[in-house]
Formats: structure tokens, sequence, C-alpha cells
């Protein structure tokens, strides 16, 4: 629909003071003045039911965390180099939620620079180059880590140490998905030391978010994993977007695929909208790297962030956010599925917890249709949902919601969602 005039007026004064390479979202962007909970509100007052933004997992502005930066910020603001025991409890805490074997953690401020830094530590230990990443990955914005997230297209080559293998699609592969991705698997750690480069490490988003959202089948991981390691490399698992209780079966996406990964990385939802993220990991991977490179983060690790994710963690625990993910996350997802079988041109509704995946595609198909996921996210827009779409064709609907999402929440989205699908087509 068309822009008002004074979304017109701020979208020309952004293109005369921002940087290159910042995007919007929708045809109509919405511009954000105010949030709470799982709401965004614009500056005419109108109120949006934010079904996407998962880096405030417990709501926008929720008090907790408001108030322990606040607090923590009259205090001390300092950083490592220096013996805080805030950092000592929080981290304590933090790996308690962790299978006992990944026993350390260093921080960072963002997931990229959590990802650069547990490649560093995986060459370190492997002493080898090569990278498996899925084909529509995204791992973050640093120059090693954009090298290996395939997402970000032609114009950002990959490295030449670089491999990618499907991500999983049953809708598409069926049964022998499993089968075919370690088929392929194979073939690139046999095409990695062919080159010379060996295998450092396979780095998977634990929900293959940018791949469209795939939580199945759920016995894969620990396959690749398996034939990783044998080859010599390690399993990052990159939870920047299925951490902190999202897929609703305990704190950490991998924990759905049984398999214990050798690093892992956070960021997102970690401090509420708080910079604050980090490499979590087996302490003997990264003893090669200890001895040999001095890692000072600024801010990583400094008091503030760290008092952000605390009260994230103490407010997941104390407001049990894991079980209404998975409760929500399955009442949404019977909902969409009674919604999809009665349109021809959605051919799936998929999910773990609050991160589901709806497929838009040619009637009576599984050929996506990009054009018409970005007319039914637009529509939603105007409808004040909002939700984004992902993939590979960018024809896979994204609903990510805040973890605070209730059941009278899900009910909006799914009678709203109903009705911008009603208006495309039956
Ligand atoms: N990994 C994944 C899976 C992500 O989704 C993102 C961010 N979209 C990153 C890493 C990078 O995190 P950041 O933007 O905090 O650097």
């Amino acid at each position: 629909s068309a822009q008002p005039p004074h979304i017109r007026g701020l979208i020309d004064r952004r293109a005369k003071v921002l940087g290159p390479g910042y995007q919007l979202f929708y045809s109509n962007p919405v511009e954000v003045s105010r949030g709470s909970g799982v709401h965004l509100y614009d500056s005419g007052g109108n109120e949006y039911l934010d079904a996407y933004n998962n880096v405030v997992s417990l709501g926008h502005c929720h008090p907790a965390v408001v108030e322990a930066v606040a607090r923590q910020l009259s205090v001390l603001t300092t950083n490592t180099r220096y013996l805080q025991e805030d950092l000592l409890d929080f981290s304590e805490r933090l790996l308690a939620t962790f299978p006992a074997e990944l026993d350390r953690v260093t921080y960072t401020c963002t997931g990229s620079e959590a990802n650069d830094l547990a490649l560093r530590i995986a060459r370190a230990h492997t002493g080898n180059a090569g990278i498996i990443v899925t084909r529509n990955a995204y791992h973050g914005v640093t120059a090693e880590v954009a090298a290996f997230s395939p997402s970000l297209g032609p114009t950002s080559p990959l490295g030449p140490h670089v491999r990618t293998i499907s991500a999983p699609d049953p809708l598409r592969h069926g049964d022998s998905v499993t089968d075919m991705l370690r088929d392929e698997i194979r073939s690139v750690i046999e095409d990695l030391q062919r080159h010379g480069f060996g295998v450092c490490a396979l780095v998977v988003d634990s929900i293959f978010s940018s791949d469209g959202v795939q939580p199945f089948p759920t016995d894969l991981l620990g396959i690749l994993a398996a034939e990783v390691r044998t080859a010599g490399g390690v399993y990052l698992a990159d939870e920047v977007q299925a951490g902190f209780g999202r897929t609703g079966a305990g704190w950490w996406g991998f924990g759905r695929h049984d398999v214990v990964p050798d690093l892992v990385t956070l960021g997102k939802p970690m401090g509420n909208g708080i910079p604050v993220a980090a490499t979590v990991l087996r302490n003997e991977i990264g003893r090669e790297f200890g001895r040999n490179v001095r890692y000072f983060n600024t801010f990583g690790g400094s008091n503030v962030p760290i008092a952000a994710a605390s009260a994230v963690l103490d407010t997941i625990e104390r407001e049990g956010l894991i079980d209404n993910a998975r409760e929500i996350g399955g009442q949404l997802l019977r909902g969409f599925t009674e919604i999809v079988a009665g349109h021809s041109w959605l051919a799936e509704a998929r999910g773990a917890g609050l991160f589901l995946g709806i497929e838009v595609t040619e009637p009576d198909s599984t050929e996506p249709d990009r054009a018409l996921a970005q007319s039914l996210v637009d529509d939603l827009r105007e409808h004040f949902v909002l939700v984004s779409a992902s993939g590979p064709q960018g024809n896979v609907i994204k609903i990510r919601p805040p973890l605070v999402f209730s059941a009278a929440d899900a009910a909006l989205l799914l009678e709203r969602f109903a009705a911008a699908a009603d208006r495309r087509r039956a």
C-alpha cells in the first residue's frame, strides 16, 4: 500500500545519513516509537502484534531487564581484567544449562563475534581450515564469518575453504533427507581434503532459520557431527536464533537433536536487547588457542550486559517461558496446520516451540511462491501483525514471537493470518 508522507520523509532522511547496506522491513515500513510486552507502537498510537522479534524474548522492555541494567549502570561498569563475582555467578548458572562437557564460556557483544571467535578456536584446535555450512545459512557480519554465510548472496562470495550442503527440507526431500545429507557431507569432506583444507568445522544454526526454518528430522545433526569428527573437525552449534528456550524443548536447539556440540554460540535474546553474546566450548577444544592468543573484548563480559543476561536467565526460569514456548507454539502449529489445509497454495506449517515456518507455494505444489509470501507479510503488516519471510526462495513465512506470547495473542495471530490468507485466494 502507499506510504504516508511522513514515512516517505523518514525514508529520505535515512538515505541521506545512513551508510550502505541497510534494509527496511515491509513495502510500507513501520515507524516504531515504543514497545511493551508483545506489542510495538507507532507514533500515531497504533498497536502492532509482534510475532517476529526474537531478541526481546521476554517481551519488549521487560521490567526485570530494565531494572537490572539501570541498577548495574549506577553501581559499576568495567571489564574482565578485574575480578568480578557477578561474571562468575552468571557463568556458573549459564554453563549449568548445558551438558557437562561444555564447561567454558567466553563473552562477546554480538553473535557474529561469537562465531568469529569460535572459528578461530576451532582452527587452532584442529589445525584445519575447511568449513561446512548449509546452503542458505547466515552466521554473521565479520569478514571471516561472512565468508561462510551463503545467504548474503553472490555479491558476498564464500571463502575458498568453505563448502555447502543442503539444509534438510522434508517437504521436498521426503524420508530420504538424512541419507541424502550424509552423502552430501561425505562428498564435501572429501573435496575439502583433496584441496588441502582439511576439515575444521561444521557450523549449523540448530533450527536452520535462514534456510527456511527446518526443525526436522531430529536425528540429523548427530549424524553430520559424527562424519565431521571422524574427519578431524568439530561441530559448532549456532544457537543465536534457536537458543534460550525458543524451541520449547529445553534451553538449546541442539538438544532436540540429541547431540552434544564441541562449541556453541549464543546471542540475540541473551540480553533482551542489550548486546551480549558468548562462545561456549569444551575446555580441551580451547587449549591450543589459549596457549597462543590473548583475547580481550572490551564490552564482552562487562558488568552491564552480564546484569542483563542474568535477568534474562532468571526471568525465563521464573516465568516458565520454555514451557510457554512449547505450549503456545503447539497451539500455533495446530492452528496454522488447519489454515494450511484450507488453502491449496499453503503447503506446510512446521515448527518447534515459538519458531514456526509456513510454506507459501504455487497451488497444489511445492514450488515456492515468493511474491505471494511477500504480499501476505505486507497484508498482515497493514492489519497490525508483524511477521517476515525467510528461506532460499523467500517463500517461508517466519513466525518467531517473544516467548511471553499468550494463548490470546496466539489466537489473535491465527485469526489475522487466516483472514489475510482468505483475502489472497482460496
Ligand atoms: N547466527 C545466526 C543464526 C543469526 O541469525 C545471526 C543474526 N541474524 C548471527 C549469527 C549474527 O548475530 P549478530 O547480528 O548479533 O552479529
